[in-house]
């Protein structure tokens, strides 16, 4: 007494109808199932929108901290380091690197590279040959000249 029940009627997979006619799905989408036709135009277009996404995410580079190498996703992360650090143009810092190099640009700026005592208006130098950088307070100065004359 099974003559009304219809053999192989399957509902579609999504939306749960019974389609007259079902579509299989393509073996890219990765699903199981046959699907009623809307449902299958809708998938495909899914699909292919899916796949330009993965593309332009594969086009666009990732921008790394050009110290720590750490990938730049946030845009607090996103610093341009100033040209003042001489450091390649363009070169962008995480928050973290940013913060470290400014402060270390301040207290180049602000304090004696040896001794490390603050600089006040007056500020030294140091001779190329002397290999050093930053800038130096006058006691110490003197006493690179006296030792690396
Ligand atoms: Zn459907
Ligand atoms: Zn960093
Ligand atoms: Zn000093």
């Amino acid at each position: 007494m099974h003559l009304f029940r219809k053999k192989h009627v399957t509902q579609c997979s999504r939306c749960g109808k019974l389609p007259n006619h079902r579509y299989k799905p393509r073996r890219e989408w990765n699903v199981q199932g046959t699907f009623c036709s809307s449902c299958h135009t809708e998938m495909t277009k899914e699909f292919i929108l899916k796949q330009q996404e993965e593309k332009t995410r594969l086009e666009q580079e990732p921008e790394y901290c050009s110290l720590c190498r750490k990938e730049i996703l946030e845009e607090a992360d996103k610093n341009k380091a100033r040209w003042q650090w001489n450091m390649e143009s363009g070169s962008i810092l995480c928050k973290a690197c940013f913060e470290t190099k400014s402060s270390q640009y301040e207290k180049r700026l602000n304090y004696c590279s040896i001794c490390n005592s603050h600089l006040g208006f007056v500020r030294y130098n140091p001779k190329p040959k002397w290999n050093l950088e930053g800038q130096l307070c006058r006691t110490c100065w003197d006493d690179q000249k006296r030792i690396k004359r």
